[in-house]
């Protein structure tokens, strides 16, 4: 399958429409952006370590059951997937108080939550991603009822399955952003978007070291190797 045209650029992707109009093709890049695009900077090999990193988790949740877009990875950066229409809400899920929940909620970063905690946020990047609720989704229309009972449903599978696969690569999985969408062909809710560094927190289970995007956001260095570490894990 071949690239036609370039439907799409975001901050961190490309995509491309192909012969097959179900169809498109996600290509990643090294290019990384950080509160709110004010921040850029690139990280070497960013848009390999990612396409792989995500083709592995989107693998591991399709023989969970889970539908996903995920059809095959191309290359070294680009991944076939199902077309889908985005549903304008990111859900995030969090096992460990990190990020903005630590801040709103004034806890200590790392400490754990008695039972995982689903958000939702509002996908616009001139509000600057607002948190909403399921309230404001039904009454913005953003998703349908059924779907999103449905994209609840998914998103604690989901966790569960990623938080025992990464337990068991001494990964504590801390906290993640997944994106819904219904299919072009079918209308059917499908898990789009991608799984990676750039969208987790992934901390060693022993050292509490991070590895993920917070290394590029917080100046923390290696942040290419902590991209490199968490994909040869996942190998493992
Ligand atoms: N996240 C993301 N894209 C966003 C916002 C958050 O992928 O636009 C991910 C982020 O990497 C983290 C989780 O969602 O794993 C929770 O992020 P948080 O709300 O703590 O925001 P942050 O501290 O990243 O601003």
């Amino acid at each position: 399958m071949k690239k036609l045209e370039m439907i799409y650029e975001g901050k961190a992707k490309k995509v491309y429409s192909t012969e097959d109009e179900d169809k498109v093709i996600v290509e990643y890049k090294d290019d990384a952006t950080a509160f709110d695009g004010q921040k850029q900077g690139q990280i070497a090999e960013k848009g390999e370590f990612n396409a792989e990193i995500s083709t592995i988790f989107f693998e591991l949740l399709d023989k969970k059951g889970i539908p996903t877009h995920l059809v095959k990875q191309l290359n070294e950066t680009d991944v076939l997937v199902k077309k889908l229409e985005i549903i304008p809400v990111e859900v995030v899920m969090r096992n460990i108080a990190a990020g903005s929940l630590a801040k709103r909620l004034g806890l200590e970063e790392g400490t754990k939550l008695d039972q995982p905690v689903l958000e939702f946020y509002y996908k616009d990047d001139d509000l600057g991603d607002p948190l909403i609720n399921e309230y404001h989704i039904q009454a913005e229309e953003l998703a349908k009822k059924e779907e999103l009972e449905e994209i609840k449903e998914l998103a604690f599978e989901i966790n569960e399955v990623l938080v025992d696969f990464l337990a068991e690569r001494n990964i504590n999985l801390v906290d993640f952003k997944l994106e819904f969408g219904t299919g072009v062909a079918d209308g059917k809710i499908y898990l789009g978007d991608e799984i990676s560094p750039d969208t987790c927190r992934f901390w060693d289970s022993d050292t509490q070291k991070k590895l993920d995007k917070d290394r590029f956001r917080r100046d923390l260095g290696e942040v290419e190797g902590a991209y490199q570490e968490i994909l040869k894990r996942l190998k493992s």
